[in-house]
């Protein structure tokens, strides 16, 4: 005998009605319960808070690019397969995560989430991946195999260190509430504070999800719409960062290892990493979209990110090797003797990261000061 299990082809259902399908026997009180389901789901997804922009960058690619925040977001990429979703990075917290997944439901499809590919492993871009468990519970976290090594070390720590120094900050806010002039002033720094405390308190039972499925260099998923190619290309920003390909779009992911703002070097490779964006050359991008900051066309942020990298090592290697210090050094390397710092490589960079806080050449200045210190600590890290 053939079963008839006829069920039917939910072909232009809203994504509730999707997530909700039920067989056509399903009874009245069933009816009922969906209903209600679906009102909570419908109301869930209207009151998320907006953290991003959405932007078609090309057929099946978007964008979310991460408003400013007190706790940053990563900015995340969507690539919108025949089926299904896979979400490139996890912001900073799990609310953020569902923030976006919210926002992808009103603003773009339906359809559920497959994959979120983690491109390295610092906190603003893996501390969402909770909200993915919950939200989308068969889909699976990628990475590279060091990512999840790094994730599995440090991803605890880095949540609680996180949290402890964004607690840190509150008091010199609450002095520069005192000593603020403007109603608009007092309402931006009480807006951070909130945002603090809000953060520690969804944090404080935080424990990180480590990715499902790991590669070592590279990982192609084939599908109807788009291939989507995962390499690890070598060390930079991290010891592990991936980058996403399509190339029939030409749009590449390329998380932290290249962005819109000053790199961070905390954890990088500084000698490794210019090398490493050398090799993203070789793919026929045309638009870029990084961790951090706007969607970049062709490859000059690429180049100047990777000069100042190089240029900025170097410097520092040859003052380290005649014995000078880190204070030293940061009087003497200074954004004006940095070829690769060009004025308009400077307005860039505060265009992507002033808020009105510091000057530009404040800015700028701290920066690379420190820069200098990560790069000095880095060296010779093998
Ligand atoms: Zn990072």
């Amino acid at each position: 005998m053939k079963p008839d299990h006829h069920h039917p082809h939910p072909s232009r259902r809203s994504f509730l009605g999707q997530a909700l399908a039920a067989p056509l026997s399903a009874a009245l009180l069933d009816q009922a319960f969906i209903r209600a389901a679906k009102a909570r789901a419908a109301t869930q997804v209207a009151s998320q808070p907006t953290l991003f922009t959405l932007t078609k960058v090309a057929p099946g690619a978007y964008s979310a690019i991460a408003k400013p925040k007190t706790i940053i977001n990563c900015n995340a990429v969507i690539f919108e397969n025949a089926k299904y979703l896979l979400i490139v990075d996890a912001h900073s917290k799990p609310s953020a995560a569902a923030a976006l997944v919210a926002q992808v439901r009103r603003e773009i499809t339906p359809k559920p989430i497959r994959y979120i590919v983690n491109t390295h492993f610092h906190w603003d871009h893996s501390e969402g991946d909770p909200a993915y468990r919950r939200l989308a519970p068969g889909a699976e976290i990628i990475t590279s195999d060091t990512t999840r090594e790094l994730l599995s070390q440090f991803g605890a720590a880095r949540a609680r260190i996180e949290v402890e120094g964004a607690e840190a900050s509150i008091p010199d806010l609450l002095h520069r509430l005192e000593s603020a002039k403007t109603p608009e002033e007092k309402q931006r720094i009480r807006r951070s504070i909130a945002e603090i405390h809000a953060f520690a308190a969804e944090m404080h039972n935080y424990q990180p999800e480590l990715p499902d499925l790991t590669f070592d260099s590279s990982l192609t998923l084939h599908d109807k719409e788009h291939e989507l190619q995962l390499t690890f290309r070598g060390r930079g920003h991290t010891g592990g960062d991936v980058v996403v390909f399509c190339p029939q779009n030409k749009i590449l992911a390329t998380g932290d290892l290249l962005h819109g703002w000053f790199p961070f070097i905390g954890d990088g490779y500084p000698r490794d990493w210019p090398k490493t964006l050398a090799t993203l050359k070789e793919l026929p991008f045309a638009t870029i979209v990084g961790g951090h900051g706007q969607a970049q066309q062709g490859d000059k942020r690429l180049t100047n990110f990777s000069n100042y990298i190089a240029e900025l090592t170097e410097a520092v290697a040859s003052q380290k090797s005649v014995g000078r210090s880190v204070t030293e050094i940061q009087s003497a390397v200074t954004a004006p003797s940095l070829h690769s710092l060009d004025d308009e490589y400077q307005s860039f960079l505060v265009s992507q990261l002033s808020d009105g806080q510091q000057t530009p050449a404040e800015l700028i200045a701290s920066n690379v000061k420190s820069n200098i210190a990560d790069i000095f600590r880095r060296l010779d890290q093998s």
